[in-house]
């Protein structure tokens, strides 16, 4: 098997070029052909050195994970199932808006954290997806929609790793990743416009802090370890006061920024006047008096195999008013893609019922109807 140059951050290229005898400016001409102009086919790549040319089309190849299906949604929002072997599939969402193209990616086949809420936390985790895996999803994803808008200038703005997995436990493939991501040479998003989403991963939160800090969201949704722990069970080993010192290191390194912290919206177990007031009280400890956080409500989005359900519009709205009566900055997550099961936590793969998911996904190919995202797209970006 030769080397996916996917899996590599631009460093790790210099050194395989290094490794084929290549200066690392050769290095950074591929980079940008396969990031910057989406080429993975060496022989396009017409400004390197035939011998150079020849040497990587013996040792290498640029492959992002096969797309099983794709769905538009009718607000424009794209979701793609990539099979990455073994029978297992992770998703990727593109959320079109006036101002910016955001991509929602994965960072493993399912989840060993386990929240309740969660529907890739109810199928148990698979494996850690490699860095070419994480990046390939952009790497397919931004290329196919220059391709299909006609737009030869970046489509994608900002990636919030928000889709299936828990990417601070998967940290060797997702810091080369980000790196990527970040690259002048590769797609130049700024350290602001990528968001790690965590569980609470504490460790993990200040090794992130020092290697790349890009922007921050803790999946918060409880405002006391008693139903936190019920909820993401991670809350046993890494507990409110821990994460919430990690939360306020992080910021030691980010010093301009602030934390988003999500609450997922469930009907009688985290959504009363009181529990928002607790909530108030828990964050007022922390962040030395300034204004450091940001709550992003977000509706449930129901599964069978959770037994719970959203808090009603109301509830939502007075949980709402009291954290901004407080001085909280507090949205409420508009839902996307829901008609097509591309909004939070609906992310389901095709991991679920792994006996049979050779078989469904043999059954995606030949059947499935792929409605054409063009247009959608098109209109709402
Ligand atoms: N593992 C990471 C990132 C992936 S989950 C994390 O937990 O932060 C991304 C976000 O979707 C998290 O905030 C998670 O709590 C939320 N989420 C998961 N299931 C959901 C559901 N059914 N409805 C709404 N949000 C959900
Ligand atoms: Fe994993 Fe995040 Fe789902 Fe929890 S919410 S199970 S950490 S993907």
């Amino acid at each position: 098997m030769t080397a996916n140059l996917l899996d590599f951050d631009i460093e790790g290229l210099a050194a395989f070029c290094a490794g084929l005898g290549e200066k690392p400016f050769r290095a950074t001409q591929v980079f940008r052909w396969i990031h910057q102009r989406g080429a993975s086919d060496f022989s396009a790549m017409t400004d390197l050195a035939k011998s150079l040319r020849d040497k990587l089309a013996v040792a290498a190849h640029v492959a992002a994970p096969a797309v099983i299906s794709q769905h538009a949604s009718a607000d424009g929002t794209i979701k793609w199932l990539f099979d990455v072997g073994g029978g297992d599939a992770v998703e990727a969402v593109f959320i079109p808006e006036t101002d910016r193209g955001t991509l929602c990616i994965s960072s493993q086949a399912g989840c060993a954290v386990g929240c309740r809420f969660c529907s890739t936390g109810h199928q148990g985790f698979s494996r850690n997806l490699s860095t070419g895996e994480i990046v390939g999803q952009l790497w397919f994803a931004e290329h196919f929609l220059r391709k299909h808008l006609g737009r030869d200038t970046r489509v994608i703005s900002n990636v919030v790793m928000m889709g299936m997995g828990e990417p601070l436990q998967n940290y060797s493939a997702l810091l080369p990743a980000l790196q990527v991501m970040l690259s002048d040479h590769a797609y130049g998003l700024s350290r602001r416009r990528v968001t790690v989403s965590t569980s609470g991963v504490v460790p993990m939160m200040d090794r992130l802090a020092a290697d790349c800090p890009v922007a921050l969201a803790v999946s918060l949704h409880a405002p006391d370890d008693a139903l936190r722990k019920q909820l993401v069970p991670l809350n046993l080993k890494y507990p409110l006061a821990d994460l919430l010192g990690a939360c306020e290191r992080y910021l030691e390194h980010a010093p301009r920024d602030f934390i988003t912290f999500e609450y997922c919206m469930l009907d009688g177990v985290n959504d009363s006047a009181e529990q928002a007031q607790q909530l108030v009280r828990l964050l007022a400890g922390y962040g030395g008096g300034r204004s450091w956080c940001k709550i992003n409500l977000i509706p449930f989005n129901p599964f069978a195999a959770s037994g719970l359900l959203c808090s009603p519009p109301q509830r939502v709205q007075a949980f709402a008013q009291v954290l901004i009566a407080a001085g909280l900055t507090t949205t409420v997550r508009k839902t996307r893609g829901q008609d097509i099961d591309a909004a939070c936590g609906q992310l389901a793969g095709d991991v679920m019922d792994r006996t049979h998911v050779q078989e469904r996904m043999q059954r995606l190919r030949t059947v499935q109807v792929v409605r054409a995202p063009v247009a959608v797209a098109g209109a709402a970006l």
